[in-house]
């Protein structure tokens, strides 16, 4: 994919003001080389107007209350599921995935947006806690109001589903959003920004209705983000590199502006004596391969018990040599989307093999941008980049490992820690509370990503904070606590004019309670 930045012919308007002009760039799809779009490139200016436009929206999306959002969230998730073949058609132009696997993103997603709306009453609603014995004459309550206006900022690999991640619970907490596309997926980042634009006018009742900014879209490069990060949002919800977080968090950092962060991984795999083999090396190898391996929380690593590794990489090395990319819309996966990231796959390959990994399925001649055809590998030393760096293409790698101590200490011997598989028949959930990541799915993968009601988010190089579930509710509000006497105490201590049986009264109580 290649951008052109243009200027005298290249022009679009700025979020917001219909008739100004601005640069533009040009989108290319990597399967063909078509132009696939052309995208306003937003100035720091743009991005401060736009989250100033923001303010007043979020006042009135968040009077709305939950039921009020509920009503026109439920709109928007309609109308995307109307138009979903139209959003897919554009995710493959721009990434060049195939249309199913750009079909199920949407429905996961929308799937999100149904239960952030569904669930935020319950989860961020106010309710009353226990006051305790102390505060016994008080009624305490806590409530999770929202920040006011939250900036996202998305990856290109999953252009849907990963940024729903932070819209739908952002919008859902009350928040309006201004959303900044990887420059990869301008397109249907702009896509998601209008289809709300007109689930808002359907419910105003009119399609010319200008409608309110409650979420917002703006595009460009890098310094668009880090516009974003500097703008006064109330809080930075950023999805990609952990080399970018370092950036976003610094940029943060200028205005105390909170950020929630999810990056990359190194997710391994746990293969145990009793697992069933066939679903492992099926699992194993569409988790590495799917999405040409564009995945955050897709196998890179696989760490299979001596016992059973001959029959498990048989297995492997069956399906990986059946799996095709290609550019029709029925290929198991597409080209890279940033075709230079094929270098970085042919760079750890090479270190790999250099280092006396056996490859398995494909060699240095799978390479052949845009597409990297399936890559499987054996003994890959440790130190190898293959295992310590996140690869983001369909390539595997598989060490054995001669007991689960052996299998949990590689596992968790990464910078990273998103998510991780196990798969055993007696001894999954014991294993997986010993990995150190943010999601673990037993006799699956990436199964954790698709239940709205589980928090996912990393720890280390992988980020902080999470996205989707009650979590991800309260990760977009400031909680709130309120306290209310509703009698006074016979003995108040906090007061100047306290007494000294009160402050007997007091200690005696503790000493009894806790002494
Ligand atoms: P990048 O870090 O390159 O970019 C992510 C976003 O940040 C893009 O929108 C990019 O804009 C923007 N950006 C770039 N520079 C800056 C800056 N200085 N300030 C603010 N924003 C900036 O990541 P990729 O888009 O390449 O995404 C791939 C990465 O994302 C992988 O590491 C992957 O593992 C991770 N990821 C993590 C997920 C998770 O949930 N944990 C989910 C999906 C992906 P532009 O594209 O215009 O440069």
């Amino acid at each position: 994919m290649t951008h052109v930045e243009t200027s005298a012919n290249g022009s679009d308007t700025r979020p917001g003001d219909g008739d100004v002009r601005v640069d533009t760039f040009e989108l290319i799809d990597p399967r063909t080389g078509e132009l696939v779009g052309r995208h306003p490139v937003h100035r720091a200016g743009d991005v401060e107007r736009a989250v100033e436009r923001a303010r007043d929206a979020a006042r009135w999306w968040a009077d709305l209350g939950f039921a009020g959002r509920r009503k026109r969230l439920a709109a928007w998730r309609r109308l995307l599921v109307s138009r979903m073949d139209e959003i897919a058609e554009l995710m493959s132009a721009e990434t060049g995935k195939p249309a199913d696997d750009a079909r199920m993103e949407v429905v996961v997603a929308v799937d999100h947006l149904a239960w952030a709306s569904r669930n935020a009453e319950r989860v961020l609603g106010r309710r009353r806690v226990h006051a305790g014995l102390l505060m016994g004459n008080q009624t305490a309550t806590v409530s999770y109001p929202p920040f006011g206006v939250v900036g996202v900022i998305g990856p290109w690999n999953y252009p849907v589903f990963t940024p729903m991640g932070s819209i739908a619970y952002a919008l859902a907490a009350g928040n309006a959003v201004v959303f900044k596309p990887s420059e990869y997926t301008p397109g249907v980042g702009r896509l998601l920004g209008q289809t709300f634009e007109q689930a808002l006018r359907a419910d105003a009742g009119s399609a010319t209705d200008p409608g309110r900014p409650v979420l917002q879209v703006v595009t460009g490069f890098g310094e668009t983000g880090a516009a974003l990060c500097r703008a006064g949002v109330d809080k930075l919800a950023f999805t990609g590199s952990t080399a970018t977080a370092r950036r976003v968090l610094a940029a943060c950092a200028e205005n105390l502006t909170p950020a929630l962060i999810e990056c990359g991984g190194k997710d391994p795999m746990i293969v145990d004596v009793d697992a069933d083999l066939n679903a492992a090396a099926d699992a194993a190898v569409w988790g590495a391969m799917a999405n040409a391996g564009q995945t955050c929380i897709g196998v890179e690593r696989v760490y299979v018990l001596e016992a059973v590794a001959d029959d498990f990489l048989e297995r492997v090395v069956e399906r990986a040599s059946a799996v095709r990319p290609g550019a029709e819309p029925t290929a198991d996966f597409g080209p890279m989307t940033m075709v230079e990231r094929a270098e970085v796959v042919a760079g750890q390959l090479r270190d790999a093999l250099d280092r006396g990994a056996r490859p398995l399925v494909g060699g240095t001649a799978s390479v052949r941008p845009p597409f990297v055809e399936p890559l499987v590998l054996a003994e890959v030393p440790e130190d190898s980049t293959a295992i310590t760096q996140e690869t983001f293409g369909p390539m595997l790698t598989v060490n054995r490992v001669p007991d689960v101590d052996e299998a949990v200490r590689r596992a968790n011997a990464t910078s990273y820690g998103l998510g991780a598989s196990v798969f055993s028949a007696r001894r999954g959930e014991a294993i997986a509370a010993r990995l150190r990541c943010g999601m673990v799915a037993v006799n699956g993968v990436v199964t954790f990503a698709a239940v709205p009601a589980l928090p996912f988010g990393g720890v280390g190089d992988s980020g902080f904070g999470r996205i989707h579930g009650e979590d991800g509710l309260r990760e977009f509000t400031r909680a709130q606590a309120v306290t209310r006497q509703r009698f006074a105490t016979p003995m108040p201590v906090m007061s100047f004019s306290r007494s000294a049986r009160a402050m007997r009264a007091l200690v005696g109580l503790a000493r009894a309670r806790h002494g």
